[in-house]
């Protein structure tokens, strides 16, 4: 067998006669930027996440960067302020704070769950502490008792990064129903980057938030800082999201659930088949997961990759520099003590899994696994 990692042009494949329709639907417009596309789309997500005010923007990165800005120009943060974040995310998350002129105070995650280890929140928070950016990397909900009970007694503001989660769902002691992931703190920023379980053709992101002043703020910070036309209220940036792409996502939407169903399938499949000594595996243990990622650890990750290589499986590693450590933060973070983060890059190690793989193959990496 020869299984890739990642084939886009399969998660596409079934989507393609729709997404033609609507690629010359949006040629025939003349509406190239901004319009009906991207309010429709904008709506859609809003119901999908059952509410708030969605505002449609560039890419994942410029969500949170916008919704960082936007508290900036309502006064609830300013430059110097510590935002709480994990350290082992994908850098994007940090370089948001970093160029929003905050200070990202890096937190350990957890080595069972892979998340923020939302016990150390308490200890991490300092007088300058003024947000908390949860992360639920892989897909996995990063919320419980202890980040709510942070956040809370610190009055902190909530910030969600769900680039990798649309579609999870959190659970929350005392409530039945389990809300979404992305509608769970102050404003949540949504990366629809073509690898994430809703992916457009190119770059989009999206904010969400319930919050009508931080929503229309971000639309204008957005859209050249600009509330109405040739008017300017805030220095701001263009952050639009393309019609074309919001076309796309909005074809792709209505298919998220059964995919990202199709994904739990293959994660319990690697769940109950993967066996080896020297493997651990992580299963989710509160909430629903997208499986995003399907992550394991080992300390043999890079001989078990090969491996798997050598079986015909790809893999991937998410990821294998952290933050602290990239050149960019050498001086700023480079000096940050932070074991758990460096141990993990060193022994994570992501299967293959999307909405196209079999059970067959899902059984195949499995046995791969477990013969190495
Ligand atoms: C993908 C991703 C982003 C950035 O999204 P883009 O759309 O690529 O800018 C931010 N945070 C996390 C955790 C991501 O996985």
């Amino acid at each position: 067998m020869n299984i890739t990692f990642l084939d886009l042009s399969r998660v596409n494949a079934p989507h393609s006669a729709a997404l033609d329709e609507v690629a010359r639907r949006v040629i025939a417009s003349g509406r190239y930027i901004g319009g009906p596309e991207v309010a429709e789309f904008e709506r859609q997500l809003s119901l999908y996440q059952q509410g708030g005010e969605v505002v449609g923007v560039s890419n994942g990165l410029d969500a949170l960067r916008l919704i960082l800005e936007g508290f900036k120009v309502m006064g609830r943060l300013k430059p110097g302020d510590e935002i709480l974040v994990p350290a082992n995310t994908y850098v994007a998350s940090i370089l948001a704070i970093s160029q929003a002129g905050l200070v990202p105070v890096l937190v350990e995650p957890s080595e069972r769950t892979l998340n923020l280890d939302t016990s150390l929140l308490e200890k991490a928070v300092t007088r300058h502490t003024r947000a908390l950016m949860t992360v639920h990397l892989y897909g996995t909900p990063c919320w419980d008792e202890a980040l709510m009970e942070t956040a809370t007694k610190h009055g902190l503001l909530v910030i969600e990064d769900n680039a990798q989660a649309m579609g999870s769902q959190a659970s929350i002691k005392g409530y039945n129903n389990l809300p979404k992931c992305g509608s769970l703190g102050h404003a949540a920023a949504f990366s629809f980057y073509p690898t994430k379980n809703l992916g457009a053709l190119g770059d989009a992101g999206a904010v969400l938030t319930h919050d009508q002043e931080l929503a229309s703020v971000i639309r204008a910070l957005a859209n050249y800082g600009s509330d109405r036309r040739y008017h300017n209220l805030y220095v701001g940036f263009n952050c639009r999201m393309d019609p074309l792409q919001a076309a796309f996502l909005a074809v792709k939407l209505p298919s998220l659930d059964t995919e990202n169903d199709h994904r739990r399938e293959i994660a319990a499949i690697y769940d109950t088949h993967i066996h080896h000594p020297l493997v651990t595996l992580h299963p989710v243990e509160i909430g629903i997961s997208n499986y995003h990622q399907y992550v394991i650890t080992t300390p043999h990750r890079d001989t078990l990759r090969e491996h798997l290589a050598a079986q015909g499986v790809a893999t991937d590693i998410h990821y294998p520099t952290p933050p602290h450590l990239q050149p960019c933060y050498k001086t700023t973070l480079g000096g940050e003590r932070l074991p758990i983060t460096e141990k993990l890059a060193r022994q994570v190690l992501s299967l293959p899994i999307a909405p196209y793989l079999s059970r067959a193959e899902a059984l195949y990496v499995a046995e791969a696994i477990n013969n190495f």
